[in-house]
């Protein structure tokens, strides 16, 4: 576990216009940084999602092929809360992507295509802090993120995406880990808190399915504990945080 640390959190860079964000499936961005995305799409930002599978996998009352659909709906729905339009789905297989080439390749295609200075994507380290285990879903999405950052800037790495059309885009200058035990930066969560709750909120049947609770009150409970908790690193305000790699 990463030494509890009472170093400030810095303020997210500032200076780029469109952020992509690669997480492995629907909801884990909601369960994060839905309150940051607020806050930049707030600012004129444009942030688009690029899901690795349509979180197929996710109940276990309802078959796959009748989950995929209605999770991609779910997952439109809160992104168009945040302000987020734009969200596409590589459709590995949920709960067994695999790292390795062909993931790299489709997320340096997205990166190609969407042209963004700041990625974000979703802890893709062993654990959550402590001995709270990660799954291998986020592990190789988040990996794979953090390597197709470069690959998109390399034209002789995915010679086919050039023929595709895909120029390459070395233009990535940070990705920023979302769910890190060790995160460097944070973003004011109280400006978009209302619609972050909300944005989560969306993917109800999940919820439903996972809780007894009611899920409005399940969805602040989450996100006031998880924001508050960075509050002393961050000047006394909640906050969404991430571990940045800068490029
Ligand atoms: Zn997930």
């Amino acid at each position: 576990m990463t030494e509890p640390t009472n170093t400030p959190l810095q303020p997210m860079p500032e200076d780029w216009r469109r952020a992509l964000a690669v997480v492995a499936h629907p909801d884990d961005l909601e369960y994060g940084c839905a309150a940051a995305i607020a806050a930049w799409t707030d600012a004129g930002r444009e942030v688009a999602y690029v899901l690795a599978t349509r979180g197929e996998a996710g109940i276990d009352t309802l078959e796959p092929e009748k989950c995929a659909p209605l999770r991609e709906r779910e997952q439109r729905a809160s992104a168009a809360v945040v302000g987020v339009s734009e969200v596409e789905f590589l459709d590995h297989r949920d709960g067994v992507i695999e790292y390795g080439i062909a993931l790299r390749r489709d997320i340096a295609a997205a990166i190609r295509r969407h042209r963004p200075e700041l990625v974000i994507t979703l802890n893709h380290r062993d654990t959550w802090g402590g001995v709270a285990w990660n799954t291998p879903d986020h592990v190789a999405v988040g990996r794979a993120t953090l390597d197709a950052a470069a690959d998109a800037g390399n034209r002789w790495i995915f010679p086919e995406l050039v023929e595709q059309g895909l120029q390459p885009w070395n233009g990535v200058r940070w990705v920023a880990v979302a769910g890190s035990a060790s995160p460097t930066h944070a973003v004011d969560a109280s400006a978009g808190m209302e619609r972050a709750v909300a944005s989560l909120l969306e993917h109800r049947t999940y919820i439903e399915a996972l809780t007894d609770e009611d899920p409005r009150t399940y969805a602040r409970a989450f996100l006031t504990r998880t924001t508050e908790s960075a509050a002393e690193r961050f000047g006394g305000h909640p906050a969404v945080t991430f571990e940045v790699f800068a490029r």
